[in-house]
């Protein structure tokens, strides 16, 4: 058992590779993904997230340096079927990701390519449902869910296949507020609770936040790489690179800098309001 999931070793990547000049995109990464970890990718657009996602499981090959997964080289076409049984992927648009007419169906999908027994299909059908929070809409056509139901649906048809690492590409990015924390909350619990490894890609600083670990990427490389408290410390680095820090640590610099004594580091809207309660009590006003 390999401890880190997946373990890219100076890969770079071009588009283009055949045109003189052309520029890579992944430029030398260098990065491992442990096993059981839940690890936020942040970055502008065009820094190269969904070309470094496309590598963690063979839909993209690196034309310099290794990715392996579970130490299977992506570059072995042989193992594609084994990587991509490990590593499964969720994107952007929930509509593109459906393809049954109804939700257990589409759940027993990829299972049914991995030629799974029946009985056994019904079993991790009905658990990855459950899992998602999505078992009372077993027998739904798709079309009549909401967006961030029918990323749930999306996300239990890669846990039926019971993959070890799912990688997210922005799944939340087309979603409502509601849908978006059921995504979230769904995404931590199967981390939490069923060890799934979770590579989470978004471009919401607050979900960011809610990770073991925070990639922060630019123009092809990882500019910044630590705990969300680490990462959003580095407040001059996020802008230059067209990011923000999370709005509850923006709020909490700002009543510091106002001479409220709060303490650094505050990322949630639950740690800003108890550091502010508690400021408010040391001074008697409540
Ligand atoms: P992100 O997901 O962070 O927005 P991408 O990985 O999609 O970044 O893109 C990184 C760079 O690669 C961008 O400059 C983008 O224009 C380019 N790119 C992405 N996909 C393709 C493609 N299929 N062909 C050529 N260039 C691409
Ligand atoms: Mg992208």
């Amino acid at each position: 058992m390999h401890e880190n999931i997946i373990e890219i070793k100076n890969a770079a990547f071009f588009y283009d590779s055949e045109t003189a000049n052309a520029e890579a995109v992944i430029k030398n990464i260098s990065l491992s993904v442990k096993r059981g970890s839940f690890v936020a990718v942040l970055g502008h657009n065009g820094s190269g997230k969904s070309t470094l996602a496309k590598l963690c499981n063979a839909i993209l090959v690196p034309q310099e340096g290794k990715v392996f997964v579970n130490g299977m080289d992506t570059s072995d076409s042989s193992l594609t079927f084994e990587i991509r049984r490990a590593v499964g992927m969720v994107f952007q648009n929930p509509d593109n990701q459906i393809v049954a007419t109804v939700v257990e169906d589409d759940v027993a999908f990829g299972p049914e390519n991995l030629g799974v027994e029946p009985k056994e299909i019904r079993r991790r059908v009905d658990s990855a449902l459950r899992s998602v929070g999505m078992y009372d809409f077993r027998g739904f056509p798709p079309h009549n869910l909401s967006g961030g139901q029918k990323q749930r649906v999306a996300i239990a048809g890669i846990i039926a296949m019971r993959t070890e690492c799912i990688v997210l590409d922005e799944p939340t990015a087309m979603l409502d507020p509601k849908g978006r924390v059921e995504v979230m909350k769904t995404v931590k619990s199967l981390n939490r609770e069923l060890g799934i490894t979770v590579v989470f890609i978004t471009h919401f600083m607050d979900e960011a936040a809610q990770a073991d670990r925070i990639i922060v990427m630019d123009d092809g490389g990882i500019i910044l790489d630590g705990t969300p408290k680490e990462v959003f410390s580095n407040k001059d680095t996020l802008r230059e690179s067209g990011l923000d820090v999370p709005v509850a640590a923006e709020f909490a610099d700002m009543l510091i800098s106002e001479g409220i004594d709060l303490p650094k580091g505050i990322l949630t809207a639950d740690e800003c309001v108890e550091a502010v309660a508690d400021a408010a009590k040391k001074r008697g006003l409540i």
